[in-house]
């Protein structure tokens, strides 16, 4: 078995994996860059008028032999891994022949397609496999692959066990195990395969200083937090995180449901929390009356635009209008984003309010983000309540894993530090983007 990071070994972002066999070749994971090497934030729009080959010579799309359309001569890949639905494991699929069968999860799936309706469209994935199963080993060609379901902040994320040609190899995908699916961590420790030839281990958050102690707090502790902050403040609080982050959604319903705050959603996060299919999960329904749906008008025009009136009509029954929520100001937890203002700005009554920062801070320095909190808060700092914890891996579970999985060798990725990895882990080596190597 041969492994080839196209893109990963040296930033966080962009993921894309390629394992050959002796006879086929499947791809896990086809993302987009998060900064550039620059370090700005990256910007596809800055590329949109290169070909499909200058993008591959410029280093953006990965240089796979037979994934894209019309690629002569190249016998296409037998299969598409996505581990899960955050943009920089799946925001390139477009440039994918339409031929390729996808393998990912339903949920995942749902997702993908809804940030499709509401905030980019990238057209629909088409050929996809029965949806992957945690711990249920399906075949691609002479491939066997176990996915296994972890903890992280995007629902429905799995680790690979790729086996081909007597060997294994383990890819990480993103995981951690302070979220509240943090049992699935400690389950997979406890069943974890043997014989790991090679680990593709994420490590977003290996620094120079990390701790070797757990440092980041649980998602309860999250919730806690905001308990207080809803608590303090006698009017409106507004929440911004990220719908797709449904452990924070959680987090805020139940802290708004604790302090006998409604908790109100756009009708974009309606059909996340309802899309999602679980009645455990909070969403619009009899069974959570706390829930409030508001209906901007851009994301009522892009429904109509795809012909998916339903998906406003579905919620109906828990709309809430402006002005009930200017009547309820002290009963409202409402979440947030820059795109919504000119809504918020027909509410009566909000003056400066404070709102709970509940996303990684880096977003938080651009500009459409810091201008949309100054407008909430009036300018007033003192407003600003910065609530969050990471997605990923602290080092410590980073360490239990790898002494779990015992792995002949571990490949960073994922990661701006590759180079550390060493400090903590045995057996590192360190590949480049592109160079192909032998299990
Ligand atoms: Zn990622
Ligand atoms: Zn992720």
């Amino acid at each position: 078995m041969h492994f080839i990071i196209h893109r990963g070994s040296n930033e966080i972002g962009g993921s894309c994996v390629e394992v050959k066999s002796r006879n086929s070749r499947i791809v896990i994971d086809i993302g987009v860059p998060i900064v550039t090497t620059s370090g700005k934030r990256f910007d596809f729009k800055d590329y949109r008028k290169l070909s499909r080959e200058e993008l591959i010579t410029s280093k953006l799309l990965p240089n796979v032999k037979g994934l894209y359309g019309q690629d002569s001569g190249n016998k296409p890949v037998d299969g598409l891994l996505i581990s899960h639905a955050h943009i920089d494991h799946y925001g390139l699929y477009n440039f994918v022949d339409k031929d390729i069968q996808y393998h990912l999860g339903e949920a995942t799936h749902k997702l993908i397609n809804l940030s499709n309706i509401f905030i980019k469209d990238r057209g629909s994935i088409e050929k996809v496999a029965p949806y992957i199963q945690d711990r249920e080993q399906f075949n691609i060609e002479d491939f066997k692959i176990t996915p296994f379901l972890m903890d992280h902040s995007a629902f429905d994320a799995y680790a690979f066990l790729i086996e081909a040609d007597e060997k294994k190899l383990f890819y990480s995908g993103d995981f951690r195990s302070h979220g509240r699916k943090g049992k699935l961590f400690y389950k997979f420790l406890r069943i974890a395969p043997e014989g790991i030839n090679v680990l593709l281990l994420e490590g977003t958050l290996i620094k120079e200083r990390a701790s070797s102690s757990k440092t980041f707090k649980t998602e309860e502790v999250v919730e806690n937090e905001i308990v207080k902050v809803l608590e303090k403040h006698k009017t409106i609080v507004f929440g911004i995180a990220s719908s797709q982050n449904i452990d924070r959604m959680v987090s805020f319903y139940k802290a708004a449901k604790r302090k006998g705050r409604l908790f109100v959603i756009d009708v974009y996060t309606a059909n996340i929390l309802s899309g999602i299919g679980k009645r455990t999960i909070p969403h619009p329904s009899k069974d959570y009356p706390e829930i409030k749906v508001f209906f901007p008008k851009h994301l009522c025009d892009k429904l109509k635009k795809f012909k998916r009136e339903n998906m406003m009509f579905d919620f109906k029954q828990y709309k809430i209008t402006r002005d009930e929520i200017s009547k309820n100001l002290s009963n409202v937890f409402m979440m947030v984003r820059p795109s919504i203002k000119s809504y918020l700005e027909k509410i009566e009554n909000i003056g400066a309010a404070p709102v709970i920062y509940s996303m990684w801070e880096g977003y938080m320095e651009d500009a459409e983000n810091s201008d949309f909190i100054k407008y909430i808060t009036k300018e007033d700092d003192s407003l600003i309540h910065r609530i969050h914890t990471s997605g990923h891996a602290d080092v410590m579970t980073l360490k239990e894993l790898v002494n779990c999985l015992k792995p002949d060798n571990l490949i960073p990725i994922h990661t701006l530090n590759p180079e550390m990895y060493d400090t903590h882990f045995e057996n590192v080596r360190d590949v480049s983007d592109g160079q192909e190597i032998e299990i």
